[in-house]
Parts: structure tokens; sequence; C-alpha cells
């Protein structure tokens, strides 16, 4: 028969009512009554926000560790994923310091990640290099542009060189602002090489049909001109015709040792280049200078030849009279009137080792290390004769048997070609 109701409040906001209720055998609630009530609802009232706050905290703590949690995966997950992309990847400031970097990224640059990140990257690579670096970042920060397919040829430490394919890219916060770069480097060495080797086969392919078909052209025109001249009548005088013909005769021989020349080559770089068998240096040395020898006698050239009778080696007879026959005929065709010629040849338990001597002209210190390409030659305004195949050839040839070829020589010193090669038992 008697009731009230009395606001839950705190901090001036209504949070609810408490009600308060008497029946019959009670008395009835007075104004006192009200007092409790009011003081025991504020209490209340303080009570139930404190729960409340409590809780809303609670609920807040619990976000957070979910997303904490959630974070922490992202980030397992990007640096699993850095970590095994083959690709370099560097996170810099504009100041050219390293935020992150992955795994690859530190094997590159020889040290473990924790020593790279949060240093300036001028603390572990050569200053030179770390400016062009910077540089190359601060123009991408200015620009905001992506500066994509970059090639860098790079010394590695040890001296080593590689290539290296770079893409920097703006690296922006949540607000769309530049802080920095993302890097992200590939090591295109071996596809470089292969690039490299396929444009320079390419260019040899070129540069050798122009060249056979350069020195073809010469002993060609030589047959057509003498032909002609004595189709027109020179034939009719004795002492011409013999003379053009032999001309003729001579740049026939010329082309037929040319051809020659590029057949052994094409079958050098085929696939099976060796002649079975074991040959006679002696024989065929002796053989090789007899066929040279009036050569050398018009240019009273003295041609010595010594070699051990049983010395044999590993190499069909055919290949070594062609590599020791260019060797001679170069030595002849190089050293001047009234000089010397030797062919020596000594067998030992490491081989057989034939050096072929003159007193020629040498060779400049500068073409030594090309001596041996294909048409290579010294002074190519100069009518050797030959195509600049006849070293080249000696060296495919010594090389198809395991063999090895070399060169000493000065300029105006005279030249020593020798020759290694594996050797055979000695003959009884
Ligand atoms: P070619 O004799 O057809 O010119 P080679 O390959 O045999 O070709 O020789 C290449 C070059 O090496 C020659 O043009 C010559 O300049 C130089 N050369 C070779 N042998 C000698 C030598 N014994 N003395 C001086 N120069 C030589």
């Amino acid at each position: 028969h008697s009731y009230m109701c009395v606001p839950l409040r705190s901090h001036g906001k209504t949070l609810g009512a408490m009600t308060l209720g008497a029946d019959a055998g009670w008395r009835p609630l007075c104004r006192t009554d009200l007092v409790i009530a009011e003081q025991l609802a504020t209490r209340a009232g303080a009570a139930i926000e404190k729960a409340q706050l409590h809780q809303a905290v609670e609920n807040e703590l619990a976000e957070r560790r979910r997303a904490e949690g959630a974070l922490r995966r992202h980030e397992a997950e990007q640096a699993m994923i850095l970590d095994t992309v083959r690709a370099m990847i560097w996170y810099k400031d504009a100041n050219n310091r390293v935020l992150r970097c992955n795994r690859a990224a530190a094997r590159y640059a020889g040290r473990p990640v924790s020593k790279i990140e949060g240093r300036l990257v001028s603390d572990f690579m050569p200053a030179a290099r770390a400016r062009a670096y910077h540089l190359n970042d601060l123009a991408v920060i200015a620009s905001g542009q992506p500066k994509i397919g970059e090639l860098e040829e790079v010394k590695l430490r040890g001296g080593a060189r590689c290539w290296m394919q770079r893409d920097t890219l703006p690296h922006r916060d949540e607000n769309g602002a530049i802080v920095g770069v993302v890097i992200i480097a590939v090591d295109v060495t071996k596809r470089k090489r292969a690039e490299d080797l396929a444009v320079a086969r390419e260019r040899a392919e070129r540069e050798f049909v122009a060249n056979v078909s350069h020195e073809f052209r010469t002993p060609v025109a030589a047959i057509k001109g003498f032909t002609q001249t004595l189709r027109e009548g020179a034939w009719r005088d004795e002492a011409d015709r013999s003379r053009f013909l032999n001309i003729i005769e001579a740049n026939a021989d010329r082309l037929d040792a040319m051809v020659g020349d590029l057949l052994t080559l094409s079958t050098l770089e085929g696939s099976a280049p060796r002649q079975p068998g074991e040959t006679s240096v002696h024989r065929v040395a002796h053989g090789c200078a007899k066929s040279l020898l009036s050569r050398a006698k018009r240019k009273r050239l003295s041609v010595d030849v010594s070699v051990p009778r049983g010395l044999r080696v590993k190499m069909g007879q055919a290949h070594l009279g062609e590599a020791l026959g260019h060797l001679l005929d170069n030595a002849i065709k190089f050293t001047p009137p009234d000089g010397w010629v030797r062919l020596r040849a000594r067998g030992s338990k490491r081989g057989a080792f034939i050096v072929v001597e003159d007193s020629g002209i040498g060779i400049p210190s500068a073409d030594l290390p090309r001596i041996f390409d294909r048409f290579y030659r010294v002074a190519k305004g100069a009518k050797s004769g030959s195509p600049g195949l006849g070293l080249h050839l000696v060296k495919k040839i010594v090389g198809a048997y395991g063999g090895q070829v070399s060169v000493r020589s000065r300029l105006a010193g005279g030249s020593a070609f020798r020759v290694a090669l594996p050797a055979a038992a000695p003959q009884r």
C-alpha cells in the first residue's frame, strides 16, 4: 500500500531506477525512507557505472589483444614471405638507413640481418656505393615515381662480380606520405651472362662469315683477273703465260689451303674431333720441315729439327702434322732472310713437349693474349697469305687431345711456341 521509485544516477547521468514497496503488514514508507532510498540509489548508481566502465575496459583490452595477435601473425607471415623469396628486399628511410631487410639481402651484404637493420648503408657498404644508392633513393622519394628494372654490375666481397636487377619503389605511410623506399633486387648474373654469350656468339658468326668472304675475295679476284688477262691475249707471250699461270696456281693453292683449314675447323667444332692412334713426333716433325724446306731456302733460313726417335704422342698423325705444319709455316713466314727456325721436342713423365722457335719479327706483347683467336692477325693489312686461322687451329687440335699450346715472344726478338701433349709409350 505504499511505494517509491528513485532514479539510479551517477555523474548526472540516469542509469536506471530503483523501486521500493511496502505491503499491508508493514508501516507506510515515509520521507526518511525516501532519503535513505536516494542515498542507496546514488551508491548503486556509482557501483553500476564502475562495473560498466570495467566491462568497457575489459572489452577494449580483449579487442586490443585480438588486434595485436592478428598483427603479430601478419608480421610473421610477412617475415616468412620476405625470407623465402629469393629477391633481396630492403626498406630504407630517406637518410639511407635500413629499416628492414630480408635474409637474401643480408646474405648479399655479407652480415646478419640484426647487423643491418637500423644501420646506415654506409656502415656496411663502401661509401661511394652507399652514396650512389642514396642518390637513387632520393630521386624516387622526390618524384614519387618508381624506378623499375635498373641493371647494375656489382663487385662482391672477395672480388667476384655479379649483375643485379633492381626496382626502387616509394614507401608510403598510412596517410600516403612518402617516408622512404622499398628496394627489390634480383641476381640476374646467369641470365646476363647467357645473353652476353648469345650476343657474342651472334657477333662472332657474323664476323666469321664476313672474314671468310673477305679472305676468299682476294685470291678469287686474282684468279679472275689473270684469267681475263690471258684470255685477252697475254697467253701468246711465253713468259707472261707462265708467270700468270703460276700466279693463278698459287692463288688456287691458297684457296685450297683455306678450304682445308675451314674444314678442319668445322670438324674440330663438331662432336668427334679426335683421330685415334699414336704418332711418332720424329717422323711428323721431319716430314713437315722437309715440305717447307724450299721456302726456307729461298730466305736462306737454317731449319733445325731435333726430336728423340722414340717420342710418340697420343694423337692422330694428320692432326699432329697440321699443328706442327702451321707452327713451322708461321716461323718461316715471319722470320726475315738469314735467320733460323728450330723445332725441338722432348718427352717426360708429364708428357711430350714440342717447341717451335724462330729468330723472326716477334709478336707485340699487346697482341699475345689474342694470338690464338680465330682470324686474329697482328698486322691486319699484311698479306700473310692466310686468314689468321693457323694458330686457332693449332690450339683447337692440341686442345682436342687434352694438350696445351702457349707462346713466348718479343717484338723483333723471335717467338717460341710450346706444345704440350699427352705422350704415348715410346716405341722400341
Ligand atoms: P696467319 O699466319 O694466317 O696470319 P695464324 O693464326 O697462324 O694466322 O697467326 C696469327 C698471327 O700471329 C699472324 O698473322 C702473325 O701476326 C702472328 N704470328 C704467328 N706466328 C708468328 C711467328 N712465329 N712470328 C711472328 N708472328 C707470328
